[in-house]
């Protein structure tokens, strides 16, 4: 089972792909962790990208499409992959498939946790006044919500005609939401 966790910036899209990896075992793939991580690391890739995510922008479909592909090839036997904020661009999108069809298999779900936008900037502010992650300044999630609506939004149809989109409400509480995708993927 390989799903896509979809939705804008701060959804829970994170929250409910670690619920996955602890109850199913799938494997979590974010681009966004693996760039905090290569970030932290101080590696020439993080140094590169830093900039780019603190002002909320995409980094570029190449470095992201590298990273997803040196994944899948470190994790052979998993069971499942969980996309978590990729793809976000129907370059990434096109990638993916691409990928997946070389390793013989495919995407089964893309699942989109619908959300309030400005329950979002609420959200966030929140977090950004506890955590202190940069990209989660008002300035920056504003690019970010952008970035969503003109970059990643367009995937919707995408998917939409492959017949692989499901939407849930994720504005319900981390449990509630949690039961509506294993609902979903329990369905067949
Ligand atoms: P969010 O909380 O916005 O879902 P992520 O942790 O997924 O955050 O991503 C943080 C930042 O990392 C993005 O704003 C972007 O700069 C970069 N990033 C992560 N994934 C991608 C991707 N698939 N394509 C381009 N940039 C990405």
């Amino acid at each position: 089972m390989n799903l896509i966790l979809f939705g804008p910036p701060a959804a829970g899209k994170g929250t409910q792909a670690k619920r996955l990896v602890a109850e199913r075992g799938y494997v979590q793939l974010s681009t966004g962790d693996m760039l905090r991580a290569a970030r932290a690391g101080g590696s020439e890739l993080g140094n590169r990208v830093a900039a780019i995510m603190d002002s909320g922008s995409l980094v570029s479909d190449e470095i992201v499409i590298a990273l997803i592909e040196e994944a899948l090839a470190a994790n052979p036997k998993a069971g499942g992959f969980i996309f978590d904020g990729f793809p976000r661009t129907v370059a990434q999108a096109e990638a993916l498939d691409a990928m997946l069809t070389r390793h013989g298999t495919k995407i089964d779900r893309v699942i989109r946790l619908e959300v309030d936008s400005q329950k979002l900037i609420d959200r966030v502010a929140k977090r950004f006044a506890e955590e202190g992650r940069k990209d989660d300044n008002p300035e920056s999630f504003k690019v970010r919500l952008k970035a969503y609506t003109d970059q990643t939004a367009p995937l919707l149809p995408y998917y939409e005609k492959q017949g692989k989109l499901i939407g849930v409400d994720g504005m319900a509480e981390v449990e509630s939401v949690a039961r509506a995708i294993a609902g979903t993927i329990d369905a067949r």
